[in-house]
């Protein structure tokens, strides 16, 4: 229960099958480590498309989704040393965790060994608050959970970063992508086009694999210099046994065997695409040429700052359409057809 609490306009699905709309939420006043922000802007992730539709068998309603969050301090707790009053920050895609296990130690909230606390669609460690996400005016949330927007970034362009930026920043710089290593980013959406530009600044050769070759030019500019089209089945003959490294963003389970035949020697497919469906991974796609399979959600609380610092210094953001809110359930049905360049971001004072 929220003890002292302000009421806030937000977005929501009350029910399974239903579209969003108006909902007042209620958040808690800061207490002596939160930060009060007021949203601006708001990135739609496909995540968010996943949730409401209960495709991950986990969902809980009334729900606000929202995990790519930017805006302004309103005011801080007493204990507070990180912020003030005025300060651009962010919040992402967790708002808690243990603080005290082996990976929370380690500066890896996201794979707390108790549990994180998702910012949307998950309960607070109190174990009965649900948390409420970033389509909504204001959000209250500890300082440990709050990065700084550079001063040069946007903050609507900036928003993607919040998830988009860090979970395709986070695994590319664990299997060491740089100068010398030939990487490859299949699906260019919202996740995709950022690893592109990320594995890009980082210094690899990067690759993107799409199904069509309806966004070559677009890839090219974010600093790819090959481009595969999955339609194109020479093209992808091709590129059977090429890279070091793939990022797989794609939301669907379909055609894994096929990228996973693209990894060189000891290469490794790492997933950040959430499929709901089971996946169809032969043995034979990974034991020949000692490749791997792995996953990463995410990165934690210090990493998501030198990403955002990192972007800073090479004047990184996302390709974004931004939108009011009232249009929401419309950037859903189009989101699904891969039909937004390459963002969704709310313009959140449409909520007002
Ligand atoms: P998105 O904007 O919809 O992009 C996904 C891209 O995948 C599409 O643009 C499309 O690229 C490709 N694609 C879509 N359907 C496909 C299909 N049936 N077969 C092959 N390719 C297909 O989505 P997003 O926001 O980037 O999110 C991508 C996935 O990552 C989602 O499943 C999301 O839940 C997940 N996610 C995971 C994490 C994590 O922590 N691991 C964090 C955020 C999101 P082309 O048109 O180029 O083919
Ligand atoms: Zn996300
Ligand atoms: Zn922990």
């Amino acid at each position: 229960m929220i003890k002292t609490a302000i009421k806030t306009k937000a977005y929501a699905a009350t029910a399974h099958g239903e579209e969003l709309k108006p909902l007042e939420i209620q958040r808690r006043e800061p207490g002596p480590s939160d930060v009060l922000i007021n949203i601006k802007f708001c990135g739609v992730c496909h995540s968010d498309v996943h949730q409401i539709k209960d495709e991950w068998s986990n969902s809980k309603y009334p729900m606000v989704p929202g995990h790519e969050i930017v805006g302004i301090v309103d005011r801080v707790g007493d204990r507070v040393s990180k912020f003030k009053a005025g300060d651009r920050v962010g919040v992402g895609c967790m708002v808690d965790s243990c603080r005290e296990c082996d990976s929370c130690k380690n500066d890896l909230e996201q794979y707390c060994e108790k549990r994180m606390v998702l910012t949307y669609n998950d309960i607070e460690l109190d174990d009965k608050t649900p948390t409420l996400g970033g389509y909504s005016e204001i959000i209250t949330v500890d300082e440990h959970f709050v990065v700084r927007i550079p001063e040069n970034l946007p903050l609507d362009k900036a928003a993607p970063l919040l998830c988009a930026g860090i979970t395709t920043y986070s695994p590319l710089v664990h299997w060491g992508a740089g100068p010398g290593k030939s990487v490859a980013i299949v699906g260019l959406g919202g996740l995709g086009h950022m690893a592109v530009k990320l594995a890009h600044a980082l210094g690899a050769e990067v690759t993107v694999i799409s199904r069509s070759y309806n966004k070559k030019a677009d890839a090219e500019a974010m600093g790819a210099k090959h481009y595969v089209a999955t339609s194109d089945f020479e093209a992808a003959e091709k590129a059977q046994n090429k890279f070091d490294l793939i990022i797989n963003t794609v939301s669907s389970a379909a055609d894994m065997n096929t990228y996973l035949g693209m990894l060189k020697r000891d290469g490794t497919m790492v997933l950040v695409g959430a499929p709901s469906d089971e996946l169809p991974i032969q043995a034979f796609s990974i034991i020949p040429h000692r490749k791997s399979l792995s996953g990463s959600t995410i990165g934690g609380i210090r990493e998501t700052q030198e990403m955002l610092d990192f972007c800073s210094k090479h004047d990184i953001t996302s390709d974004i359409e931004v939108i009011p809110i009232h249009v929401i359930n419309d950037a859903y049905e189009r989101l699904l057809k891969s039909d937004v360049r390459y963002r969704f971001v709310i313009e959140i004072d449409s909520l007002k």
